[in-house]
């Protein structure tokens, strides 16, 4: 009979027992964890302190007991594994005031990954707290409820962070948040950030990039550069570390960060020693290259594998890719694959689209727009990452682009997808469609896209022409861009000196797509910007905010901010 021991009782170690158990009726599975809860919601604990989640109970998908019993399963609760010795096969257990050993046929290690919390002078004078389990849920939560704070800020501005921001707020507090960075949500580019500032701060909530706390006191935290953000009670949320001290003397192989490191059986160094979930770095689908995604998705699948691994099956990981969706009050981000900004680090060639798409059938009422950014390979086509910025559909979309990029389609290929429409759902061109479309004209040369960042790039001579409506433009423009609407371009193209090279915009690239067809094919050499006009306002209004004082911007009201609506 095989003896199974599994460090931690959460997303990985439960499931590999759940796994385990299904394969094997015989085998002792022993889970040991250092807290007093298994098998809990993590994702869901920002959500009990906002109130949107309100039986303790739910928080908890089963209790030490009815796990053991469904499963068979020892678990220990309150017993941390303080060391491995893998040349005796045994682990070291502190329980309670007692220390024993439990020798092991096979090792499983899932602990997690915990909160990084610097050392901040005077941070004993707040209340900080971090956010990984119930224990920490329920003492913010308390702390709400019992001593009613009337402002909170929030270090870090990650999914984690957000969320929080999000629940504290609907609160009724006065929440910051303040960020090392200069945008929030690491997985996003900048340029697909500015929406999510201005919307953050639409909600009335203080956003401060490029700022790090450098000291606390019992009134608030004190930034970089000087200035104090109120606070009744911090919230530390800058990310989390492999939760693996207790492994130092192990001689199991642990990378930089203490990450444990697996092949892709998810077997560590040590024979007969597994290891999965936060605490190991896997390969990262689109680049190869060893990454820390510590996601709940990934933890689970890996359970799986590893159940089934320690029966003797060879099952491969294949691998991560960041698939990750957040909600902050009305709009949804979403991302999967890489980011621009990491391509670029890698030096790998990638080519972009942005296009806007309605959740929806236009006519169709209650629908909301998103902005999809979508990379891909210059050569194939093949989808590298997907960031998406919107409210309702985002969740739908970023499946879809998680499955391109996981099985490396082409933006052809996004084109040929038959996706379910009905009006309340979408259009019968899906927006992922639509990001197909988008790829294939540039890669056929049909569409020679610009961007954002090449504005300040454009030739002296060349002409830039806005063509939306005369309202639009009078609405704003883009400085040095002329008006000549759509559908007055082919009685009035003798006003543009067709030899020069024309830079369009409109307000999301499809009109303006438009006009560089007829324009190239009247014998034109154009460049349509991706994105548009609302794409630019998007970035204009965010940059203004900040330099009006880094904060709440007052000149944003709810209205424009909305603008990604
Ligand atoms: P964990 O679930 O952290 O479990 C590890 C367990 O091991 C812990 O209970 C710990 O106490 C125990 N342990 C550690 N060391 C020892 C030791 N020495 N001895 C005994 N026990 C030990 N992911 C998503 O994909 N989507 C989300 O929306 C999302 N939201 C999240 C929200 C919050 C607030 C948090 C904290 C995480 C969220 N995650 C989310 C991440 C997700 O929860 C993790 O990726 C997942 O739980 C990782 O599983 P794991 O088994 O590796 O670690």
């Amino acid at each position: 009979m095989m003896k199974v021991v599994i460090v931690g009782g959460v997303a990985g170690g439960a499931g590999t027992a759940a796994r385990l158990r299904r394969n094997d009726e015989q085998a002792e599975i022993i889970m040991l964890e250092r807290g007093s809860y298994i098998s809990y919601a993590n994702c869901g604990l920002p959500y009990y302190i906002g109130g949107v989640i309100t039986e303790k109970e739910a928080l908890q998908l089963q209790t030490p007991e009815s796990f053991g019993t469904r499963f068979h399963v020892d678990v220990r609760t309150m017993s941390e594994v303080a060391a491995v010795d893998t040349a005796r096969k045994c682990v070291v257990v502190k329980h309670g005031g007692e220390t024993y050993e439990e020798s092991y046929d096979k090792l499983v290690l899932s602990p997690g990954a915990g909160p990084v919390r610097p050392g901040i002078p005077g941070m004993e004078k707040n209340h900080v707290f971090t956010l990984r389990n119930i224990p920490d849920t329920y003492a913010i939560h308390d702390y709400v409820t019992e001593h009613n704070p009337v402002s909170c800020a929030v270090i870090g501005a990650g999914f984690i962070g957000l969320e929080m921001a999000e629940n504290l707020a609907e609160q009724g507090l006065k929440v910051s948040v303040v960020e090392g960075a200069s945008h929030v949500m690491p997985p996003i580019d900048m340029d697909m950030a500015h929406g999510v500032h201005n919307y953050i701060r639409s909600k009335g909530i203080d956003l401060y990039l490029g700022q790090t706390c450098t000291a606390m006191d019992g009134s608030g935290v004190i930034l970089k550069n000087g200035a104090k953000v109120p606070a009744d009670m911090v919230i530390m949320s800058i990310g989390v570390r492999p939760d693996t001290g207790f492994l130092k003397d192990s001689g199991i192989e642990l990378g930089a960060r203490g990450e444990i490191i697996v092949n892709t059986y998810m077997e560590t160094s040590a024979a007969d020693v597994y290891a999965l979930g936060d605490a190991v770095s896997v390969e990262h689908v689109v680049s190869g290259q060893k990454v820390l995604i510590p996601l709940a998705s990934p933890a689970n699948k890996q359970g799986r594998i590893v159940g089934d691994n320690l029966c003797g099956k060879k099952t491969a990981y294949k691998g991560s890719q960041g698939t990750s969706v957040m909600k902050f009050f009305d709009m949804t981000v979403a991302v999967t694959g890489e980011k621009e900004e990491s391509l670029k680090a890698q030096g790998r060639p990638y080519r972009k689209a942005i296009t806007t798409s309605a959740s929806q059938a236009g006519y169709y009422p209650g629908g909301d727009m998103m902005t999809i950014k979508t990379l891909f390979d210059p050569e194939t086509a093949v989808i590298l990452g997907a960031q998406i910025v919107g409210g309702k559909g985002v969740d739908k979309r970023i499946d879809d682009l998680a499955n391109a990029v996981r099985f490396k389609l082409t933006g052809y290929d996004l084109q040929e997808m038959e996706l379910a429409y009905a009006p309340p759902f979408s259009s019968a061109k899906d927006p992922v469609n639509m990001a197909g479309y988008v790829i294939g004209n540039i890669m056929d040369g049909l569409m020679r896209p610009f961007y954002l960042e090449d504005l300040d790039q454009i030739p002296e001579d060349a002409i830039r022409l806005d063509v939306r409506t005369e309202g639009e433009y009078a609405g704003g423009t883009i400085p040095g861009f002329i008006n000549i609407p759509l559908d007055s371009l082919r009685d009035r193209m003798g006003e543009l000196d067709l030899s020069k090279d024309i830079y369009i915009t409109c307000q999301i690239g499809l009109r303006g797509y438009i006009a560089q067809r007829i324009l190239d094919q009247a014998g034109a050499r154009t460049w349509n910007m991706s994105g548009g006009y609302r794409f630019y306002e998007m970035k204009v209004r965010d940059e203004q905010s900040q330099a009006a004082g880094m904060g709440l911007c007052t000149a944003c009201g709810m209205e424009k901010a909305a603008l990604w609506k």
